[in-house]
């Protein structure tokens, strides 16, 4: 089944209505400067470094490439122990029905996720991490862990969601991020996983389905229609440069020298 909404897009809509239409009828109007794909890459580093924590993991996304529409069916054969791996990606370890995905994705209200780390535990409830690289929970960054929380609870039961952040700031040759404590933090961290603060989130998530499935709704309106008029102004900074800026700022232009 094919989705309409993604966590990105979802995020997009939160900051602007105008730039989720692009995102999904015209994507390829936006544009990413190199400062912002550098960010995406070290975001990349982090998630693979805290990944490595977890040597039996089993990469959906090595599977099934770019066919994320095809990332929910795997994931609940995965999660089902119906799901018999080709040899080429191994054979999942038995743990006592324990189980690790990389990348599991769920389908819900039209929305798909993709969970960074997915640890099944043995009675088939779900440990969620969603990996961030900077160095303090923000606001931004638990947004972005409700919706994933709202999608994955009506798929399956989820016995804690957390967020996981660098500890440090900086760069060390052990986890790629490990110069200065972030003191915020400290209390996060797992000897089974140094470097990271592991925030337990569940109950403050779980309270925003409503307000979820508002913005859902609200956003699947958007989509319906036309590309909205909205006029450029802070939103198109804040929480993220706008990656529209050049097209709708073009049309702000043709209106000066027209007007
Ligand atoms: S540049 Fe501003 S108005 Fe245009 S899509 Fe982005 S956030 Fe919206």
């Amino acid at each position: 089944m094919t989705h309409l909404l993604s966590k990105s897009k979802y995020i997009r809509g939160l900051q602007c209505d105008r730039a989720l239409w692009l995102d999904v009828h015209n994507p390829r109007l936006a544009k990413y400067t190199r400062e912002q794909m550098q960010r995406f890459d070290r975001g990349r580093e982090f998630e693979y470094a805290f990944k490595d924590t977890f040597p039996d993991g089993i990469d959906i996304s090595a599977e099934l490439k770019r066919n994320v529409d095809a990332y929910p069916e795997l994931t609940a054969q995965y999660l089902d122990g119906i799901h018999t791996p080709s040899p080429l990606w191994g054979t999942p370890p038995n743990l006592g029905g324990e189980l690790v995905l990389f990348e599991a994705g769920f389908l819900y209200d039209d929305v798909l996720v993709l969970a960074d780390v997915v640890h099944k535990n043995a009675d088939g409830t779900l440990e969620v991490y969603e990996v961030k690289s900077g160095t303090a929970l923000s606001e931004t960054y638990k947004r972005d862990a409700a919706l994933q929380h709202y999608v994955i609870s009506h798929c399956r039961e989820v016995h804690n969601f957390s967020i996981v952040h660098a500890r440090y700031a900086g760069v060390s040759p052990a986890t790629g991020y490990a110069d200065v404590p972030s003191a915020e933090t400290i209390a996060g961290e797992t000897p089974a996983h140094p470097g990271f603060a592991i925030v337990d989130l569940t109950e403050e998530l779980a309270a925003q389905h409503d307000e979820i499935a508002r913005n859902i709704a609200a956003m699947k309106d958007i989509l319906r229609h036309g590309e909205p008029a909205t006029p450029t102004g802070q939103h198109c900074l804040s929480p993220y440069a706008c990656p529209y800026q050049h097209y709708c700022q073009q049309g702000v232009r043709q209106l000066a020298l027209f007007g």
